[in-house]
């Protein structure tokens, strides 16, 4: 062979194997892509996932844990999930914190003029006031390193934390989280210099009358410098603010009386579901939401959505023949909002058991249009599953992003494996978490089908070509 001959004989052979792996990569292509067409016709035609949400969340309704709608949440998706054909279904201890609301809170501000009443609702282990009430001054401030600069100047008074979420930034998730602070930490660190209660703007970008709730902690306080504490709607914080503002006109106090209790811990339980792997069963890939909820309306949005897309997931995997390669595994966790006691159980058990968890997707975002994912995992990862983009375009799902994952699946954080979060559209998510508006009626059928159906699609990814 002439050194021309052997070059042309090299090039045949390299446009060969090129040609292969290309034809190969469209194959796939066309496969997946055929793949996901299926699967979201099949949750927009012939979903389950709303049909769920209806029972959860208006047969059940809200279901902190310890409660009574949290048992009969557990039983329901232990029986729902028998229905599948799953070939394991089992229920994990976890305890939980229980902590009840009690009666309805009253609030108003005292003026020379009369009582103005306004919305607020008890925060999440918060003590309770005297039977009366509380009554005192209202200091205003924007953060707890404020109340620590003014340190005893709080003594006797009520503690006014108004920060409001900042409303430049575009996911409200990062504005959440620019201010929660104040709702976790506000009445530990009030309590500790004397003040005699504790009230929080509520965590929403935009002015009503809805007391949003959530959770904080006394952290270390000793038993006296445990204040009562609760979420002031925003037009009630708006209106207390200009009066607290307008001190020449008007002589404010704070009422409040609140009869919230902590009980002692209760058991509940996560309920899980599982499609043993037919090829690689010790490669776990989990899907899940938290099944508790806030008490004040029923919870459809934080965090009904993420279990019934959760629960679909493998619904649809079973619908369509889909026989994972990996094992896949549905958690409905206990107990997300008060302590993540259902999240740090599983976990826990995982480590006892030695398992090893691959992949984590987490719904806990509401069940809005479906935007993309959130991953937190190494550069290899990441750009392994860049490539699957270009597969989701025809959904309008476009945001593949770093960071994201969930409370409940972060404890299961490695090096080398991947977690990740739907990212649904945020933007009116905080017009309904933790409030009395979470209802069933808040969350769109199409938006909460197409959310299933890319946590599927992006599951069956994973199942067929791993991780790096
Ligand atoms: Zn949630």
């Amino acid at each position: 062979m002439t050194k021309q001959e052997n070059m042309k004989t090299i090039l045949k052979t390299t446009i060969f194997f090129l040609c292969a792996i290309v034809s190969a990569q469209q194959t796939d292509y066309q496969q997946d892509s055929t793949q996901l067409r299926e699967i979201y016709t099949a949750s927009l035609t012939n979903g389950k996932s709303y049909d769920w949400l209806d029972y959860l969340s208006n047969k059940i309704g809200g279901r902190l844990a310890g409660s009574e709608g949290d048992k009969k949440a557990v039983a329901w998706g232990k029986s729902e999930l028998e229905k599948l054909g799953l070939d394991k279904v089992w229920l994990q201890p976890v305890t939980v914190p229980h902590w009840v609301r009690g009666k309805k809170e009253e609030a108003y501000i005292k003026t020379q003029y009369g009582n103005f009443n306004v919305d607020i609702c008890a925060l999440g282990s918060s003590i309770a006031t005297s039977k009366e009430g509380v009554l005192a001054e209202v200091i205003e401030v924007q953060s707890v390193k404020e109340v620590e600069v003014l340190g005893d100047k709080v003594k006797g008074k009520i503690v006014f934390y108004n920060r409001p979420m900042p409303a430049d930034k575009i996911e409200t998730m990062k504005a959440y989280g620019a201010s929660v602070g104040q709702r976790y930490n506000g009445a530990r660190v009030a309590g500790k210099y004397g003040a005699v209660g504790a009230i929080v703007r509520s965590m929403n970008l935009k002015i009503d009358n809805y007391p949003h709730t959530g959770v904080m902690s006394y952290g270390d306080n000793a038993e006296n410098e445990k204040i009562p504490t609760a979420a002031i709607s925003t037009s009630g914080a708006e209106l207390l603010s200009r009066m607290l503002k307008e001190k020449d006109k008007f002589q404010v106090e704070f009422y409040f009386k609140q009869s919230c209790q902590n009980l002692p811990d209760a058991q509940s339980y996560n309920v899980i579901g599982e499609i043993a792997g037919s090829k690689f069963p010790d490669e776990i890939m989990v899907v899940g939401g938290h099944l508790d909820s806030w008490d004040l309306g029923d919870g459809s949005h934080d965090d009904g959505a993420g279990i019934v897309q959760s629960m679909e997931v493998l619904r649809l995997f079973k619908e369509l023949k889909i026989r994972p390669k990996r094992t896949l595994r549905v958690v409905l966790f206990a107990n997300e909002e008060n302590g993540l006691g259902g999240g740090k159980a599983y976990a826990a058990e995982a480590k006892k058991n030695n398992e090893k968890h691959i992949v984590g997707l987490e719904s806990d975002s509401g069940g809005f249009t479906p935007r993309g994912f959130g991953f937190t995992c190494n550069d290899k990862n990441f750009e392994h599953i860049q490539q699957w983009k270009s597969l989701f375009e025809p959904y309008n799902i476009h945001i593949f992003a770093r960071g994201g994952g969930g409370a409940d699946i972060g404890p299961l954080k490695k090096e080398g494996n991947v977690l990740l979060g739907l990212r649904p559209d945020s933007q009116r998510y905080f017009d309904f978490h933790h409030t009395a508006a979470d209802v069933f009626e808040a969350v769109h059928k199409r938006e909460l089908e197409l959310g299933a159906a890319t946590m599927t699609s992006i599951i069956y990814l994973f199942d067929k070509y791993g991780i790096k």
